[in-house]
């Protein structure tokens, strides 16, 4: 479809100076020379364009294209919402795919192993991340049927998924992300969990470890529990479950990985079980699929969302406003499920199917700060419920006002929807709250639900380039005490946080904490706050001081079992050599 035309006195949009670097790295279109040719506004507008033509193949929909492509426009340029970064690469080109997150089978022969990983190829060279689950295939040194020869089992493939990642840089400069996923029972779950102890292994890969309400069991049990051969189905041997969750525990504790998901629990907010299991994650955690399903995601920025009271006082959030985002955010998104261009038929078959969306929110420790409540009090956790409920409800009524308009996902009638009478719906999901790694930087926001990393910090992106960000909520806050200054902003720079810094006002250290200045707990029933109104998942990094220890990390672990968290990652300060970020000068 040729664009839209663009209106005369469409304004230029306001792009902060680490956005442009990005923007102009990987967003704006280029020539075969590498050199730029799309100006920020026209990306916009490419993308606008493309996702508000979507709109004319429906004829019950009142909404007419070229005004809705203006609405879209000022919803992104004004940075209330942002959709995935494949969206903003791609759409209104000839790449054409727009969604973030698949998840790919693997099938326990060498042909169903290899088909994985060139499709994993192909939806990397888009921008998309894949995850998969190698609870399929046989154990290592398990007999090969057809030449009588051994299995090289999940860990030798895993390389293999790794190596061919690595060949493959996005767009030029996006390298593939991967999820790989172990069931607790497969045999080779040891070799699994210590896949990445040794410092760049797998490097293109995030591990998580499938953990099942048995083994949670076994483990508050001090129980064994059974090893099954995936390819026959009979049990193997047996592990003591809190031997493997200490192990487990350990490893996280010296890099990171592997991270654990909870898959009955993810199963059990299956809206289509007909179709299967789910037994992977896309990459960052956040969107779990069944085999050959994708998504797209977008997030809304909370930070957008603060309003003055009424005296000018009672600060507050503007609930007309969030809904009216959500609304068009909604539309935006199944719009983008059309939109797309999916690399094989059996992906556009599925997402065809059940026409998933994950809308969520970055700019959450933004609008705290605004409304001066700490991210480490009861009373934050409590505005998380009160958002993210009101996020998912108005979600889901924009979803039943799509079906009315456009009709249902077709699965709806055998979905756990269908059956409890609850829809119909547009859509099977709605909700899912994205890391929002580079939307972040474009919006200029606090990513996902995450607390600020540092109030001042140095930013590495993209291997070598270094940008300096102050939170400009907490600089306006300074001003406001009359406690700015030059010298003041350095030495924040050098440690990120103003905890112990005694000369501020205690106010000021009181709701503006970093990451590091919030217990684990926090960060803990915060993602669990959202988690309780989000249908699919929420990505979340419980990060720690390197002073951190592994009883730290069980506890972690444990209570995201019982808080009712979908999967948990944590990370220790300085427990890997390459950050993404970092205080101090950034080296
Ligand atoms: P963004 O801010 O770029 O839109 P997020 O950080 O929110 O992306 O990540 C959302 C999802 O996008 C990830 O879980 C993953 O599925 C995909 N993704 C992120 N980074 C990459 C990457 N480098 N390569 C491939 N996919 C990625």
């Amino acid at each position: 479809m040729p664009e839209l035309k663009m209106p005369a006195n469409l304004p230029d949009p306001i792009i902060n100076e680490n956005a442009k670097i990005v923007l102009q790295r990987r967003y704006q279109r280029k020539d075969t020379e590498g050199v730029v040719y799309e100006t920020v506004k026209e990306m916009f507008w490419r993308v606008a364009s493309a996702i508000a033509q979507e709109e004319g193949k429906y004829k019950e929909s009142s909404v007419k294209p070229a005004a809705l492509a203006r609405e879209f426009y000022d919803l992104m340029t004004s940075y209330r919402f942002l959709p995935n970064s494949p969206t903003l690469m791609n759409a209104g080109t000839d790449i054409g795919q727009l969604a973030a997150c698949f998840v790919l089978p693997v099938a326990d022969d060498i042909e169903g192993i290899f088909d994985a990983v060139k499709h994993a190829a192909m939806i990397h060279k888009s921008g998309g991340g894949t995850g998969f689950s190698f609870s399929r295939l046989r154990a290592k040194d398990s007999v090969v049927g057809s030449t009588g020869g051994v299995a090289s089992g999940p860990l030798s493939f895993l390389r293999i998924f790794n190596c061919a990642t690595e060949q493959i840089k996005q767009g030029g400069t996006r390298r593939g992300a991967n999820m790989g996923i172990l069931r607790v029972d497969h045999p080779d779950i040891m070799e699994f969990i210590k896949a990445k102890e040794r410092d760049g292994e797998l490097n293109n890969f995030n591990l998580s470890i499938g953990l099942t309400e048995q083994f949670m069991q076994a483990v508050n049990d001090r129980a064994e529990y059974d090893l099954v051969a995936p390819n026959t189905g009979k049990t193997v041997g047996t592990l003591n479950a809190r031997e493997v969750f200490n192990i487990l525990v350990q490893k996280a504790w010296e890099s990171g990985d592997p991270g654990i998901v909870f898959l009955d629990r993810i199963n059990r907010d299956n809206p289509t079980p007909s179709l299967g299991e789910i037994e992977s994650t896309n990459p960052c955690g956040e969107q779990p699929l069944l085999p050959y399903e994708a998504c797209n995601l977008g997030s809304i920025n909370l930070g957008k969302c603060f309003a003055k009271g009424k005296n000018g006082k009672d600060s507050e959030i503007d609930w007309d406003e969030l809904k009216r985002i959500i609304h068009l955010s909604v539309r935006f998104l199944d719009n983008v499920i059309d939109a797309s261009v999916y690399p094989l038929d059996q992906i556009t078959e599925m997402v065809g199917k059940n026409r998933k969306i994950g809308l969520g929110v970055m700019g959450w420790a933004d609008l705290l700060y605004q409304l001066k409540v700490p991210y480490n009090s009861q009373t934050a956790v409590d505005l998380a419920e009160r958002v993210m409920k009101y996020v998912q409800a108005e979600a889901r009524s924009a979803s039943k006002q799509l079906a009315k308009e456009r009709g249902e996902f077709p699965t709806y009638a055998e979905s756990t929807f269908g059956k409890a009478n609850l829809g119909p719906y547009r859509n099977a999901t709605t909700t899912t709250i994205a890391p929002t790694g580079t939307l972040s930087i474009i919006a200029g926001c606090s990513s996902g639900v995450e607390p600020l990393f540092a109030l001042s910090f140095v930013r590495n992106v993209m291997d070598n380039d270094k940008l300096v960000e102050t939170n400009p909520f907490f600089e306006a806050a300074l001003k406001e005490a009359d406690a700015y200054s030059g010298k003041l902003m350095e030495e924040i720079a050098k440690v990120g946080s103003i905890r112990k810094m005694d000369h501020l006002p205690e106010h000021l250290r009181h709701v503006f904490v970093t990451s590091m200045d919030i217990e684990p707990i926090w960060h803990l029933k915060m993602q669990a706050a959202f988690q309780k109104f989000t249908d699919n998942a929420v990505s979340k990094t419980v990060n720690l001081p390197n002073s951190a220890t592994k009883e730290d990390i069980w506890d972690i672990y444990w209570k995201a079992y019982e808080y009712g968290c979908k999967g948990v990652t944590v990370y220790r300060d300085g427990s890997k050599t390459s950050q993404v970020l970092c205080t101090g000068d950034g080296d």
